[in-house]
């Protein structure tokens, strides 16, 4: 079994479908709708609110990669006009940028991908077969992409759909992969997060423990990662006491959801 820990299992495929032949990429998509119920094309899915579906054992490949499957993983991400704002879904610059919900899940996704099957965390650059890291659709699809921002199919570039000029996953998400990366890379434990410059770092203490625990990139529904700090001499506390941060209580319940820093 290759199943995310703590996601929304509904598998579509079981024994007897196509393995993957390798690991290389995890590709992102953007939907055209909503993800629930989840796409069943690709591995995962994610909703605007974070939520994380899982269609797919990664053992098996997805149907959203075309000439890619053997060696991508799939993530199809909603952009539901319900949810993102009314837009013209047959505009290809309209695409909404991801939640930051989403890029925390997506994030998390990348990160388990890391450690499961060996995807670098870092920016895939094309879908030549030999590219690996996180990339996204259109580098497998061929167009005419002059007015956007980001371009298409490089030549000996695998192609990854039969549809010309899907411009999947849009400029806007495109754009917020290099934060993507950087999420996964310290959730994966490879970097450590930057305490002293992150605006959105809060102390928090739990109802139950006695222990603060520095929180990295807290967003109103977007809470990354946390620290322990064990005592008042932990340099990135005495940093954030020193520039005004507070510490404040909340339920344990809300410490416990916050998955830790390795
Ligand atoms: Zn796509």
């Amino acid at each position: 079994m290759a199943v995310m820990p703590g996601v929304d299992f509904r598998p579509v495929v079981g024994e007897g479908a196509l393995r993957m032949h390798r690991f290389d990429v995890v590709c992102l998509h953007t939907i055209g709708g909503p993800s629930d119920p989840p796409a069943g094309a690709a591995h995962f899915s994610t909703h605007a609110d974070g939520r994380i579906f899982q269609s797919r054992d990664t053992r098996f490949r997805s149907e959203a990669n075309a000439n890619g499957n053997h060696r991508v993983i799939a993530i199809e991400n909603d952009d539901a006009p319900k949810r993102f704002g009314s837009w013209n879904t047959d505009d290809g610059h309209a695409v909404p940028g991801f939640t930051p919900e989403q890029i925390q899940a997506i994030a998390r996704i990348c990160a388990w991908a890391h450690k499961e099957h060996g995807i670098p965390l870092v920016a895939c650059p094309d879908s030549r077969p030999g590219s690996r890291g996180i990339g996204y659709h259109r580098q497998g699809i061929d167009g005419n992409f002059g007015p956007f921002a980001f371009g298409g199919r490089v030549p000996d570039g695998e192609v990854w759909t039969e549809h010309f000029g899907k411009v999947c996953p849009g400029d806007r998400r495109i754009s917020q992969i290099p934060q993507i990366i950087k999420r996964a890379r310290i959730i994966a434990g490879l970097d450590e997060p930057e305490l002293e410059e992150d605006e959105d770092m809060q102390l928090i203490k739990g109802d139950r423990a006695d222990a603060v625990f520095v929180v990295v990139w807290s967003q109103p529904g977007a809470i990354a990662v946390r620290k322990r700090v064990p005592n008042e001499d932990d340099p990135g506390f005495k940093a954030a006491r020193a520039a005004g941060y507070a510490v404040r209580t909340v339920p344990q319940s809300v410490i416990d959801a916050i998955p830790d820093m390795h």
